[in-house]
């Protein structure tokens, strides 16, 4: 299945969203953030529950740089973990 780039703003800055085919990652997760290109990119043979919870973690390595909050690999892993538990169930909720 061929997944379509996607495009999410941040502090007045475009991030682009890239699927990429058998991405391996440093950090031992199927995506990347990079600051230098605004962009994050996640691995296509996700399955959609996994390739969101990737995405918000990516998304805030991608706030802590930004705003420079400096925020450490388990730090963003707890956040990330965290508003993950609660995102499908709130997104429901709010009308
Ligand atoms: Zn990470």
């Amino acid at each position: 299945m061929k997944r379509k780039n996607f495009k999410l703003p941040l502090s007045g800055h475009i991030i682009d969203v890239q699927w990429v085919e058998d991405l391996i990652d440093d950090h031992e997760a199927s995506g990347d953030w990079s600051h230098e290109n605004w962009a994050i990119r996640l691995d296509s043979g996700l399955t959609k529950p996994e390739a969101q919870a990737i995405l918000i973690h990516e998304c805030s390595h991608a706030v802590s740089d930004v705003y420079g909050l400096k925020l450490e690999e388990n730090q963003i892993r707890v956040l990330a973990e965290g508003l993950q538990q609660m995102l499908a169930k709130f997104l429901k909720e709010i009308k």
